[in-house]
């Protein structure tokens, strides 16, 4: 839509990611009268399908979908719209220098027969590893669907000599540590590994990536916990049948509207004005931009207590990650698994992450402020088993990479990003060498370019580290609440509220069913 058909509303929302339409449309199935407000001419923010070469139609930044909670695919009829997951399998294929691969399935007696390839003593482990998280995860589900739970609340889920002890991997452990109690082959424990750094300025031996690990096992795709799935269409069709289903109860969605400032008079959020000068009104505001951009830019500091302020500057919001988009005139022949020809190697994930060292190699790069000599990679070719994504014979390609930082040491992203860009993809021909020849387009979308397209504040995936330390009560601010904030009708309903980033709603589910509770 280009025109508002009214200036007053029950709530307005700022910013069309998928948790914003996820609040939005809550709202107004509660007969709320809602508008939300974009500032790109697309919906979505980092839940998108573009076509940045003509003909190819690839997720612009999230790219494979785990966590979307099933109550939302169910309110908001999501199935019925055109939204379709199927899990990958394999979940991963991990090829090594050596000509070795590791192939891990959702047929887990397939996973333990390739684990059995590196070490016997893992195939007995696996269980008793998965028996651990499906502990961790029956504790934390019902405390990721409430406001902000207290601290008594997650101290009563971890009850016990157990609870402590799963409360201690949860929050202390690396993800290291875990896999180390578990597993003694590299091959296995590197694959396994990624999981607990994705996202964040962190290597595997920190304390905290267990955390991360679980938070990338919290759904289930096909009846497979932790499974992950390629939506078809891309992630895009997560925003377009969120919006439809908004719309039809609704809601009013403005793009190319940027939101300059929210208007607050005596300590309470009237409404918005956006950066042309349009003013809308409405009893509450709810914002699904990070907190840097909300509560510095569009709310400003006057308007909060001091404390609050010095919280939001404090949170750790820098990204490490790029995000590589290729078109491909042939499959990658990898020399660990060789073929052109669509085979299991292609059609679910791909980790460029040889052994725990390498992983950690990659971090240490970046916290020196160097992009990773030797980066790790998780790979996807999402037209190897979906038509209408590419032209007839090519594929599309997409490569989640880490690490590099926002702040480069030497140099700057726009005098530097092809060169980045280039190693990533001379990495990757180390295991594939054809591909370098196979690449007819490429993409390269470092953090400050995920910032400046996607609009989040310093490109953290996110919206600010999911490492313990700002999740739970800490999140976005510690001592206060994590949906509601200082200034009254002000919400916060973006992945940098509890429980945090990812394309998986409960932020702005939970953010609605607040607002509700509290105007109604
Ligand atoms: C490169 C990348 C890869 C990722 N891969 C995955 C993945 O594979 N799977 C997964 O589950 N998650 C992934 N994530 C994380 C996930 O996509 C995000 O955490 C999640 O989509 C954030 O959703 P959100 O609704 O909270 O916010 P966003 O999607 O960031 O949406 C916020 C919206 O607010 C808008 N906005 C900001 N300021 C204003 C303003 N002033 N006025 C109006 N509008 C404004 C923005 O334009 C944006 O549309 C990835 C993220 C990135 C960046």
């Amino acid at each position: 839509m280009t025109h508002a058909t009214n200036t007053h509303y029950d709530a307005i929302v700022v910013g069309s990611g998928h948790n914003g339409l996820i609040a939005a449309g809550y709202l107004a199935r509660a007969d709320k009268r809602v508008l939300v407000l974009e500032r790109r001419d697309i919906i979505g923010g980092a839940t998108v399908t573009e076509s940045p070469f003509p003909g190819y139609h690839l997720s612009t930044c999230s790219y494979v979908c785990n966590l979307l909670l099933p109550e939302v695919i169910r309110d908001f009829d999501l199935v019925r719209r055109g939204y379709e997951i199927r899990p990958f399998d394999p979940t991963y294929f991990a090829p090594f220098p050596d000509g070795r691969y590791f192939i891990s399935s959702l047929d887990s007696a397939k996973t333990r027969e390739q684990i059995a390839k590196f070490s016997s003593r893992d195939v007995a482990a696996y269980d008793a590893y998965w028996e651990m998280w499906d502990r961790i995860l029956a504790r934390m589900q019902p405390l990721l669907r409430q406001a902000l739970p207290s601290e008594n609340e997650f101290a009563a889920a971890f009850d016990g000599v157990q609870g402590e002890e799963d409360w201690h991997t949860l929050t202390r452990a690396s993800i290291a540590e875990v896999l180390d109690r578990y597993f003694e082959s590299d091959q296995i424990k590197a694959p396994l590994s990624t999981g607990g750094v994705i996202g964040v300025n962190a290597g595997p031996y920190d304390p905290g990536t267990a955390y991360v690990k679980f938070h990338h096992l919290i759904g289930n795709v096909g009846g497979h916990q932790g499974a992950w799935g390629f939506v078809r269409g891309g992630m895009g069709t997560v925003s377009r049948t969120l919006a439809e289903a908004g719309e039809e109860w609704g809601v009013e969605i403005l793009t190319s509207a940027p939101v300059a400032e929210i208007d607050i008079a005596d300590g309470r959020a009237r409404g918005v004005r956006l950066e042309d000068g349009r003013r809308f009104t409405s009893d509450v505001v709810l914002s699904n931009a990070d907190p840097q951009r909300t509560f510095l830019d569009m709310v400003g500091s006057r308007h909060l207590p001091s404390d609050y302020v010095s919280g939001i500057r404090a949170i750790r919001h820098k990204g490490s990650v790029v995000k590589v988009l290729l078109a491909l005139g042939e499959l990658p022949d990898f020399a660990a698994c060789p073929g052109t020809d669509v085979g299991p190697q292609h059609t679910g994930g791909i980790v460029i992450n040889p052994s725990m060292a390498y992983l950690d190699a990659a971090w240490r790069n970046c916290q020196a402020g160097h992009p990773s000599r030797r980066p790790f990679m998780d790979c996807y070719i999402q037209s190897a088993t979906e038509d209408g994504l590419a032209p007839e014979g090519k594929h599309t390609m997409s490569l989640f990479v880490q690490y590099a930082p926002y702040d480069l040491a030497e140099g700057t992203w726009d005098e530097r990003r092809d060169e980045i860009g280039a190693n990533i993809v001379a990495t990757l021909a180390e295991y594939a060498p054809n591909i370098t020849n196979a690449i007819e387009h490429i993409q390269v979308l470092g953090p400050p370019d995920i910032e400046r397209t996607i609009g989040i504040t310093g490109g953290n995936i996110f919206h600010g580290e999911i490492l313990p330390d700002q999740m739970f009560t800490g999140r976005p601010v510690p001592g206060y609440p994590s949906y509601a904030t200082p200034v009254d009708g002000l919400y916060l309903c973006g992945s940098g509220a509890w429980p945090g980033g990812a394309v998986f709603g409960a932020p702005g589910r939970n953010c609605a069913m607040q607002v509700l509770r509290d105007i109604s």
